[in-house]
């Protein structure tokens, strides 16, 4: 089956949504998901927007302490561009009803909440439940858009950039598989875009969804495009460990109300590692849970509060002590089993101020973006505002893009391939990726553990690609193509950077090194 369409929209976060609904009344517009149009990281976002909507905030403050955490490599104008652009963003999103929490007593006024590495008051949030308030309000409207049409549980496969070697190539659609036929169709369009969010699930451990597989930025790079900065990954210090628990976060909050972080055998050890203890930075402490784990061979730690009076936690958590109790743990009479987990990737595909990538017709919005805002290190709560800013800003360009030649694109082949009689083999090399990237790419890694991860990818690299071509493509095969292509991507650049800065910490170069004040930059075809 044919589709033709003026944007074709990969993802339903912040970033696909605001954008679809920017660009709808100058054509039509197909939005895709893999999943129900509800289900992504923005849904589950907790903390906030940072924005700056108050007099005693200044945009001066807000883009320095991006640039802090950024450690030299965020690019500046991105940086003030976004800042700038937050109050109009935040403005656009009541607008649309957005239920914003008030301050107490000033129903006028947004409510501000504080969040590490921002020197004043400037989350914008609904209550602990800001992204799935967002997404409320943003599918309200796209769904009444009449240019709209969403397309639940569709994955987009590869992208259609026909001769993707040559300078002159541009990205014409994609492939797109229906989840629930295995019919794959061929939607065309001026415009593709890339709002498929981030990558979590390379890792063991994670706070994303399921869905977070890393797709745009690996079917951008197998389709020629730049790719950057893949190494800064960031972990989040604590989600729960508990075998049936996927991504329940234990905010840090936790900690700021005087959790305390200890061993198995019960030692307290963060004065171990920093002198503000469990206040510690975020990388810092999420680097001496892995370090107590790697060095005791615990599978995870503990963090306690039962110090703390029952009903002082009742009341400040009580969302998270629910999500204990659901798997049986009581954090008001015991520790509570924790581990690090990889929450948010700053690398992605290389973008401009208005989300275009290096391949034409290909934008990329949202996580799956790397435009130099978030360098090293994202500060908290700026990609909520990077999702909605980046839309806006891609919404602007988009409608010029002239509709291309569609001579000679091809619908998709099927080749020798035959159904899989062996899905085994999906379920025990993803296993074994995420084990591998996390025990030798994940928080600390060194040029050894790197080089064992290189060796055992390249062989299951080589076992994927054979499957892929063999058998019928499935999405569970594909998302295992897709985040094994991101685990290539985060161990080359990870390889590169000789150095220790912001998210990538390599033990055999514990400091900072000028000389690698840059991106990392990746293109499949360096020619
Ligand atoms: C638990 C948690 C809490 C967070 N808290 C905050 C916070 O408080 N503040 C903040 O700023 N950030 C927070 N973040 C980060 C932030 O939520 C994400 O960076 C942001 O929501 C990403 O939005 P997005 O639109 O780029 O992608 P997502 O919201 O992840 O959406 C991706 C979309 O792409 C679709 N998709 C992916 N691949 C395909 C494919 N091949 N075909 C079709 N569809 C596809 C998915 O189905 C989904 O619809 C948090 C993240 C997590 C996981």
């Amino acid at each position: 089956m044919r589709i033709e369409c003026d944007y074709l929209v990969i993802g339903t976060g912040v970033a696909g949504l605001a954008f679809a609904r920017a660009v709808s009344h100058t054509g039509k517009v197909i939005l895709l998901t893999k999943r129900a149009a509800d289900d992504s990281a923005t849904f589950q976002a907790q903390g906030g927007v940072a924005a700056v909507t108050d007099d005693k905030d200044s945009f001066d403050a807000h883009v320095n302490d991006t640039l802090k955490a950024g450690r030299g490599i965020c690019r500046k104008d991105v940086v003030e561009l976004c800042v700038k652009a937050g109050p109009a963003r935040i403005a656009d999103l009541v607008e649309l009803g957005t239920r914003f929490t008030k301050r107490k007593g000033h129903p006028e006024e947004l409510d501000l909440g504080q969040e590490g590495g921002h020197s004043a008051r400037r989350i914008v949030h609904a209550d602990d439940a800001t992204g799935k308030e967002m997404i409320r309000a943003l599918l309200e409207t796209v769904k009444k858009l009449p240019n709209v049409e969403i397309l639940e549980h569709h994955m987009a496969v590869n992208l259609i950039v026909p001769d993707r070697r040559s300078v002159d190539r541009i990205c014409k659609g994609a492939h797109v598989l229906n989840q629930d036929t295995g019919e794959i169709y061929t939607v065309t369009s001026p415009v593709t875009v890339l709002a498929t969010g981030g990558a979590g699930k390379v890792y063991l451990y994670t706070s994303n969804p399921d869905l977070s597989t890393g797709d745009g930025v690996a079917m951008a790079y197998r389709a020629g495009a730049g790719v950057a900065n893949m190494e800064f990954f960031q972990f989040h210090p604590t989600i729960l460990y508990h075998p049936q628990a996927k991504s329940v976060l234990i905010s840090e909050a936790v900690r700021g109300e005087g959790g305390i972080l200890r061993g198995l055998n019960g030692r307290a050890f963060m004065a171990d590692y920093h002198p503000d203890m469990e206040l510690a930075p975020r990388d810092v402490v999420a680097r001496a849970i892995d370090s107590e784990m790697k060095r005791t061979g615990a599978d995870h730690m503990l963090l306690d509060v039962t110090h703390l009076d029952g009903a002082f936690i009742e009341e400040r958590f009580p969302n998270i002590l629910t999500s204990c109790l659901k798997y049986g743990i009581d954090m008001r009479t015991e520790p509570v089993p924790v581990v690090p987990a990889a929450h948010y990737s700053c690398g992605g595909l290389i973008s401009d101020i208005h989300g275009r990538t290096t391949i034409p017709g290909l934008f990329a919005i949202g996580e799956t973006a790397c435009n130099g805002l978030h360098g090293a290190n994202r500060l908290a709560s700026n990609s909520l505002l990077e999702g909605l800013v980046f839309a806006h800003q891609a919404a602007l360009v988009a409608p010029s893009i002239p509709r291309p030649d569609y001579t000679g694109v091809e619908d998709w082949e099927v080749g020798d391939a035959v159904p899989s009689d062996e899905e085994v083999v999906v379920s025990q090399d993803w296993d074994e990726l995420r084990r591998y990237m996390w025990n030798y790419v994940g928080i600390v890694r060194s040029d050894l553990r790197l080089r064992r991860a290189r060796r055992r990818h390249d062989a299951l690299m080589k076992e994927i690609k054979e499957y892929y071509w063999k058998y019928i493509v499935t999405s569970d095969l594909l998302e295992l193509r897709n985040i094994a292509t991101i685990a290539h991507l985060i161990i080359d650049s990870a390889m590169k950077r000789k150095e220790s800065r912001g998210l990538h910490y390599n033990s055999d170069y514990r400091f900072e090194d000028e000389s690698f004040s840059r991106d990392t930059v990746l293109f499949r075809f360096e020619d």
